[in-house]
């Protein structure tokens, strides 16, 4: 059963001639343990269905189901109570509160769950030590390397042990040092039956996906399965793309003069 089921899913923005639909009636059904790697040029909306899917925000229109449960209409509270529940999310720009340390900054989503203080630091601490950086609990986000920051943001965001991790960009702020050491851990985190959505910019990194997405103005056009280290090429997604297109101008077309 799908886990994400979302149907003639639309987000507009603005109205008027300044409308903009950055999600365009997508259809799209993700399984249990897939990693869905999402890429197209900058503007096709891809932060836009991120957000969705990670209850960041609402659809315009149709549909969403998360894990058979329909959560097109949830508004912010209940939206904020089923992100907590199933969501990790990791930006590009890691996110962490400046003035907390990182093993704060790793505690703060427990912070609802009405624990004490001693043991939500203490099952922040056994998460740092998971990203490797039990050394730096008591440093500041300003005093981390951007790959510690952004494994700083990723033990937070599975402090919850959410079924969903969302990465948008992850590595986009990395060197390729740290993009392989970032990209290791969503591995991990893949195998222990995380399902992963991440976009990015670098076809290198596909290579630890299942499936590729290649979205353009709002729509998901191309959807690719792949196989065990396999990379998507990015080349060969975009001339899908425009066969695809050619292939509906001609139908169009024919129906027209038809
Ligand atoms: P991507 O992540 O693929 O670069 P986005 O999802 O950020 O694309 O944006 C898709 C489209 O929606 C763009 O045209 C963008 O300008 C527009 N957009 C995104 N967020 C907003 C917003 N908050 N208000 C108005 N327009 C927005
Ligand atoms: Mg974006």
């Amino acid at each position: 059963m799908a886990i994400i089921d979302l149907k003639k899913l639309s987000k507009v923005y603005g109205f008027g001639d300044a409308t903009t639909i950055a999600v365009d009636e997508i259809d799209l059904s993700v399984e249990k343990g897939e990693f869905v790697a999402i890429m197209g040029p900058s503007g096709s909306g891809k932060s836009t269905l991120l957000h969705i899917i990670g209850l960041l925000d609402r659809p315009s229109t149709g549909q969403y189901k998360l894990d058979n449960r329909n959560v097109s209409r949830f508004r912010s509270g209940k939206r904020a109570k089923a992100r907590r529940d199933k969501i990790g999310f990791v930006f590009q720009n890691f996110n962490l509160l400046a003035n907390m340390t990182a093993l704060e900054n790793v505690a703060l989503p427990l912070a609802y769950k009405g624990k004490g203080t001693l043991r939500r630091l203490n099952q922040a601490s056994v998460m740092l030590a998971k990203v490797g950086l039990q050394a730096r609990e008591y440093y500041y986000p300003h005093q981390l390397s951007g790959g510690q920051a952004q494994r700083v943001a990723i033990a937070r965001a599975l402090i919850n042990s959410p079924s969903i991790i969302i990465a948008d960009e992850p590595t986009g702020n990395l060197d390729s040092a740290s993009s392989k050491v970032i990209m290791e851990l969503l591995k991990e985190i893949h195998k222990g039956g995380n399902t992963i959505l991440m976009v990015t910019h670098n076809p290198e990194l596909t290579a630890y996906a299942s499936r590729v997405l290649y979205m353009h103005d709002g729509k998901i056009v191309v959807d690719q399965a792949l196989k065990k280290n396999e990379k998507a090429d990015i080349d060969e997604l975009q001339k899908a793309h425009q066969e695809q297109e050619k292939a509906n101008a001609k139908k169009k077309k024919g129906a027209n003069n038809a």
